[in-house]
C-alpha cells in the first residue's frame, strides 16, 4: 500500500498521490496518462546550472528524478474507478489515495 508519508512533492494537492517507492516503470503513465506524468530530470539540471537558489541533495534527487507522479486529480467517480484499475497494476503498490488531502 502507497505511504502518505512518503508521498513525493511533485504531485499536485489532492487525493491521489505517487509515493517514494515508485521503481519508474511508466505503467501509470501509459495506462492513464491524463493522471500521471513522469519527471524530467532535465528540468532540475537546468535549473542547477543556471544558478538557481533551488538545489537538491543526492538523496532529494534519488527520490525524485525516474518517478511518476500525478498532474491531475479525479473529479468524478467515473474518474476515481478508472484510477483504482491503474492503482491495480503499479507492480511497487506506489500509488495512493489519501482522502483526508482532497481538495
Ligand atoms: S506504475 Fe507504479 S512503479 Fe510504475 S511508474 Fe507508476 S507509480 Fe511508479
Amino acid at each position: 500500500m502507497a505511504d502518505q508519508s512518503k508521498r513525493l512533492e511533485t504531485n499536485i494537492d489532492g487525493e491521489l498521490f505517487v509515493d517514494s517507492t515508485c521503481v519508474g516503470c511508466e505503467v501509470c503513465v501509459i495506462d492513464a496518462p491524463k493522471f500521471f506524468k513522469m519527471t524530467d530530470p532535465t528540468f532540475h539540471l537546468t535549473t542547477i546550472e543556471e544558478g538557481s537558489v533551488i538545489t537538491i541533495t543526492d538523496e532529494e534527487s534519488k527520490l525524485l528524478f525516474g518517478k511518476a507522479y500525478v498532474y491531475y486529480q479525479p473529479t468524478s467517480d467515473i474518474e476515481t474507478n478508472e484510477l483504482r484499475d491503474t492503482m491495480l497494476i503499479c507492480p511497487s503498490d506506489s500509488i495512493g489515495e489519501n482522502k483526508t488531502n482532497a481538495k
